[in-house]
């Protein structure tokens, strides 16, 4: 009973204690640990275990043997199933101290097994103990405030949202810093090779001490032990196959093998390759919450969803200083409208986090093609003491029919497809080549934007 006692307080705590971290969770983790409950809710927090459906059932089946509950209890505790696995993995924890073990669920053993076919030299266990290097690695930045010392394992997609959210937070007169940052356990969740590119999804159960400082003096402004679950997706092109030299996880260039200085450009100062284009090595291309997550993305779709996450952060990034500066230089005439109804000047928020990126439909009209993506967010309107409250924003690319991406530059949306250099927020072109970003006869536009309340 009084293990069950234990579960039950720490369930209640989680929501509240998951309210930070790098991972971006913000307050989108603990919105959806209370729509878990709700019947009303459009997302179902069951669905995101069905694809690691062999994960879970191990998980529930230690559970049942070495906890025997009252009808009552279970009953009380299926609500709160998904916050359990999160419990039950930091009791283990406590229990048998740390485990490091790597384990893969049955769909990603079966990517592995592909991937392997495609790839001989592909090592899994390799593969995980680097994956969570890289993990380390990016909380690590975090926690320091500034991600260029992580910008070569990290798409433009996922580079765009730290860096904004860091900037927000020092904007507030605060610092996230993740101490004690532990990972209790790091599954495979999913796998698979591509025509284009090869991806693998790893589950990170991991907790920490959640910390914010003053920006002014350092000082402690609040604390909370935070215990969270992420799905991060890695990368890479299907022509880094065969590489098994180290990268930027270990701190060389995976193109030229040279030591790797910092730079926010990911551009290897030796060999100029573009370190995070995902040609030499696995990059960080994206973090799900754990209650939107749904197997590996499609092929196709990964271009796509990092340009989609890189354009919802820049548009985040105009709400906060309500001015469409950010993105103009990426729209179209229709885009900017859309920018200018979307709130720019009139809305901001606080706290925000993102659940998932997930491409849609793409459909063809006169020439061109349209492809919509839907960002399921979280965020505080108008304040950090607001209500956080769930929504979905659509934003529409396009581009001319016909028109195919240079390999290259699919993960690297917020660099300059020419010559390689990162473009600043609010650059109409390129400032190093003069290339301009907002041509859909040489790549993606953003046409449409448009926001709904879930
Ligand atoms: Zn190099
Ligand atoms: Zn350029």
């Amino acid at each position: 009973m009084r293990r069950a006692a234990l579960f039950f307080a720490l369930a209640l705590a989680a929501p509240a204690a998951a309210y930070a971290r790098a991972g971006g969770g913000g307050s989108y983790s603990s919105g959806s640990s209370h729509s878990s409950n709700s019947s009303g809710s459009s997302y179902s927090s069951g669905s995101s275990y069905s694809s690691g459906g062999g994960y879970r059932s191990s998980s529930s089946g230690s559970y049942g043997r070495s906890t025997p509950m009252s009808p009552l209890e279970a009953q009380l505790f299926t609500g709160l199933l998904v916050l359990l696995v999160v419990v039950l993995l930091l009791v283990r924890w406590l229990e048998n101290g740390p485990s490091f073990g790597a384990s893969r669920t049955p769909a990603a053993a079966a990517g592995f097994a592909a991937l392997k076919t495609a790839d001989p030299s592909f090592d899994e266990d390799a593969f995980l103990a680097r994956a969570e290097a890289a993990f380390r690695r990016v909380q690590e930045a975090w926690s320091t405030g500034d991600m260029t010392p992580a910008a070569a394992l990290l798409s433009d997609g996922v580079y765009e949202r730290f860096q904004l959210l860091l900037e927000l937070q020092r904007r507030e007169g605060r610092l996230n810093k993740l101490e004690d940052l532990r990972v209790n356990r790091s599954v495979a969740a999913d796998a698979a090779p591509g025509r284009r590119f090869d991806a693998v999804d790893v589950r990170f159960a991991a907790s920490c001490k959640d910390r914010y400082v003053s920006v002014r003096d350092g000082s402690l402004l609040s604390e909370e032990d935070s215990a969270f679950v992420e799905y991060w997706s890695f990368v890479r092109s299907a022509s880094a196959r065969g590489r098994v030299s180290p990268g930027a996880v270990e701190g060389f260039c995976p193109g030229c093998g040279a030591a790797l200085a910092v730079n926010a450009s990911a551009v290897c100062p030796q060999c100029r390759c573009w370190v995070n284009s995902g040609e030499f090595d696995w990059v960080l291309a994206e973090i799900t919450q754990e209650s939107e997550w749904h197997g590996t993305p499609a092929d196709s779709a990964q271009e796509l969803e990092d340009r989609a996450s890189m354009l919802f952060w820049r548009w985040q990034r105009c709400l906060a200083d309500k001015d469409v500066a950010a993105l103009e230089g990426w729209c179209s005439e229709e885009g900017i409208a859309a920018l200018r109804t979307s709130g720019v000047g009139r809305a901001a928020f606080f706290d925000c986090g993102v659940g998932a990126v997930e491409a849609q439909v793409r459909r063809s009209a006169d020439g061109f093609e349209y492809a919509p993506v839907l960002v399921r967010w979280a965020g505080r309107e108008g304040g950090p003491d607001a209500p956080s409250r769930k929504r979905r924003t659509t934003l529409t690319l396009a581009r001319r029919t016909g028109v195919v991406s240079q390999q290259n530059t699919l993960l690297r949306s917020a660099h300059c497809a020419g010559c390689g250099a990162a473009i600043p927020p609010a650059a109409p072109v390129c400032a190093h080549c003069s290339l301009g970003f907002k041509d859909p006869a040489a790549g993606w536009v953003l046409v449409g934007l448009e926001t709904f309340d879930s």
